[in-house]
This record gives structure tokens, sequence and C-alpha cells, in this order.
């Protein structure tokens, strides 16, 4: 998980300590990145542990977790099988967003396959753009109510980043990378 992070990092999706990841431990508890750290220097010891409401837990209690550790709680409760969750700040997705507010569509490129249950790149991908709500009540009834549009294991908050999850390390990275790919070959494209 460290080496996935740094190496994120030096793609320049998590500049001035910003971003957060999490995992489920065998468990079913929820481990987060702590606030503040720089990416590039993370190590296993700054992640704590979290109650499902999002705070921080155990020997782990006085430390701050990740102010939008309630989004991968969210997550967590909505799809049950997922371990991993990556958020990134890259910087296309951020680009495209408002542009393509409040959805992303894609349709006819071969890394559209990336995503999960998508056989073949003639397939329409749509993928969530959240507006960036500080509150998260609010932001976890968006959420919700737009669970179905989910299923792509991805969504974009608007000029913020992107959230990725998996039910393995290595395909939370795929949804991630495949996500990042398709917004920097539509803002090209679309110059
Ligand atoms: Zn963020």
């Amino acid at each position: 998980m460290v080496m996935v992070i740094n190496n994120l990092h030096n793609k320049g999706c998590s500049p001035a300590t910003s971003t957060n990841y999490s995992f489920k431990d065998n468990d079913n508890q929820i481990w987060v990145t702590r606030s503040g750290i720089d990416k590039s220097i993370i190590r296993v010891d700054d992640f704590i542990t979290i109650s499902s409401e999002g705070k921080s837990i155990g020997e782990y209690k006085d430390l701050r977790p990740s102010a939008e550790s309630i989004i991968h709680c969210v997550l967590y409760e909505m799809f049950p099988e997922t371990k991993f969750i990556l958020h990134s700040h890259g910087i296309f997705p951020v680009l495209i967003s408002s542009r393509v507010y409040p959805e992303f569509r894609i349709q006819g490129y071969e890394l559209q396959k990336g995503f999960p249950h998508h056989q073949t790149h003639q397939t329409e991908s749509i993928i969530p753009v959240f507006c960036n709500n500080q509150d998260m009540e609010y932001f976890k009834k968006e959420l919700m109510e737009r669970k179905r549009q989910l299923n792509n294991n991805c969504f974009i908050i608007e000029k913020h980043g992107i959230y990725a999850w998996g039910n393995t390390l290595l395909d939370a990275k795929k949804h991630l990378e495949t996500l990042e790919y398709l917004c920097q070959c539509e803002f090209l494209n679309s110059k």
C-alpha cells in the first residue's frame, strides 16, 4: 500500500500532504492515513484505526484522521466487499471535472475495460461527478442517492480529485489509473 501511495505521489497525484488512503483488515477494522502526512515519506505507521463514523479509535484516538475519512466509511458500508480505497488529486480529473459535471461519460476507449464489468470499449461508461461539498453528511446522502452510478468503483469530485476502490489493492489501483487515464484522454482531446 505504501509503495502504491509513493508511486501516485511521484506522478503528482498528492501534492502538499493532500489525499488519503485506507484499507480494511481481516477483522473488518478500517485503517486510514492520518491527516497532514507528506505522501513522499508516508510509512505503514501513518495509518490509524477509525470507527464506522470516521473517528480515530483505540491507541490512535488522540491522532487526527484525514478530514475525508467519513467518505471511506460510507463506501465500505455501501460496498461491503471493498478492502482498499484510494483518493487521488491527479491533475486531469481536476481539470476536466467542471466541464463534465454532473457526470463524466466516455465511450470508445480501449482502457474502459479497466473498469469492472466492461468487456468492450463500445459500452458507455458513466462516472458521477459530485460537487466539492465539505459537509460530509450532505456528501454521504449524495453518494447513497447515486449509488447506481458507482458501479465502476470510482467517482470524481469537482475541482478536487477522484476516489477509486476495489476488493484488492491492485483492483483499486486499476480503477484509479483507468479513470485518471480516461480523464487525460478526454481533456487533451477536447482542447
Ligand atoms: Zn481530497
